[in-house]
């Protein structure tokens, strides 16, 4: 994998382990001492080479010169009232933004990263997508994400979903990297079962990924049971249909023996109906699944609603038919806690 660059020099943060003792020995240093230089940057977390004080000075003359610690400016950082929740929204180093959330659960906090900078999937009701694609996060700006949170909240994070701005499997390279240097031993060692990934619906990725049989969670934006519905709500359902989908679905959890998660907001008058509920039954007939109902968030630029009564009885429709259904808990919406909502308010 190409190497990632700031101004130059190497990112550091985004070197998995292996990678870093090839370039310390390239360097003409001994293998080991990438594994202190792991150790402070993932464990100690220290953002500066001069922090290093097992290291010689000369060492860490010489790894300046080479490498640079990338790092990410909390611009604004929102708390809910109502529940715990904290949002932030980040500067990243050439001056984009870009945000994460914090919810607090029973089993723990979870955290909300994203992956890119906008997104070129093009879904209809969702607020990353509007103003574009900018450009993917390096492995760097997803764990950066992680570490900043924990150390700006002092809370503890015991898992991560994938579900911020972008679309993971677009960044798919990068993502992978970011699965190997959370996971390690050597650094916050996490396992990759806390970790859900949250995809629009990318087949070919979705299948690579599970050759890897990570053991990460596979969350899939479904949001309608068709094809003609999906395809008027999320453009990535021409390049793949609602179909091909289902079945690289039922292949990921053939290969990984997890249980597919699948998204579905519901929107009065698109996908909210009984017929849909029992299109939905048929299509995801033989499949071990969880369907999560998300009230639909409001944005400013499109008329999409959902009531509580629409998603209550969707729920229902779902349950009648023997279906798994839930629906997800809404937190921190007194902070607009919804994804690709403050990026936006702040950038325009
Ligand atoms: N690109 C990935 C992850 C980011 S979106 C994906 O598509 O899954 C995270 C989740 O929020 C997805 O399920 C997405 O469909 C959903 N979402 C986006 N905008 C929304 C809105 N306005 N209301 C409810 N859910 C929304």
């Amino acid at each position: 994998m190409p190497k990632c660059e700031i101004d130059g020099k190497t990112d550091i943060l985004s070197l998995t382990l292996p990678e870093l003792e090839q370039e310390l020995e390239a360097l003409g240093e001994k293998r080991f001492r990438a594994k202190q230089i792991f150790d402070w940057l993932h464990v100690k977390r220290v953002s500066g080479f001069d922090k290093m004080s097992n290291l010689s000075a000369q060492l860490r003359d010489k790894l300046q010169s080479v490498f640079c610690i990338n790092s990410l400016f909390i611009v604004k950082r929102l708390a809910s009232h109502t529940d715990n929740t904290l949002k932030y929204l980040y500067r990243l180093y050439d001056g984009n933004h870009i945000e994460s959330v914090v919810m607090e659960y029973n089993h723990g906090n979870s955290l909300c990263v994203s992956t890119q900078v906008g997104c070129k999937m093009g879904c209809s009701f969702c607020a990353s997508t509007i103003a574009g694609f900018k450009r993917n996060l390096m492995p760097s700006e997803i764990l950066l994400q992680l570490y900043e949170a924990e150390r700006d909240s002092g809370r503890k994070i015991g898992s991560i979903v994938l579900m911020g701005i972008g679309e993971p499997l677009d960044n798919y390279d990068n993502v992978l990297g970011f699965f190997n240097i959370v996971s390690s031993p050597e650094g916050t060692n996490m396992s990759l079962r806390h970790i859900s990934l949250s995809t629009c619906g990318l087949v070919p990725k979705i299948r690579e990924l599970a050759k890897l049989k990570l053991g990460v969670t596979l969350s899939v934006s479904l949001h309608a049971s068709n094809n003609d519905v999906r395809s008027g709500i999320m453009p990535v359902n021409n390049r793949f249909d609602i179909y091909e989908l289902v079945s690289a679905c039922k292949d990921y959890f053939a290969e990984t023996g997890r249980r597919i998660s699948f998204e579905y907001a519901v929107i009065c008058g698109v996908n909210d109906t009984r017929a849909c509920a029992e299109e939905l039954s048929v299509l995801l007939r033989g499949l071990m699944c969880h369907i999560n109902l998300i009230p639909v968030n409001k944005i400013a630029e499109r008329d999409y609603s959902s009531t509580r009564d629409s998603v209550r009885r969707f729920q229902k429709y779902l349950t009648d038919l023997g279906m798994n259904a839930t629906i997800r808990r809404t937190l921190g919406a007194d902070i607009n806690a919804a994804c690709g909502q403050l990026r936006r308010e702040y950038e325009i």
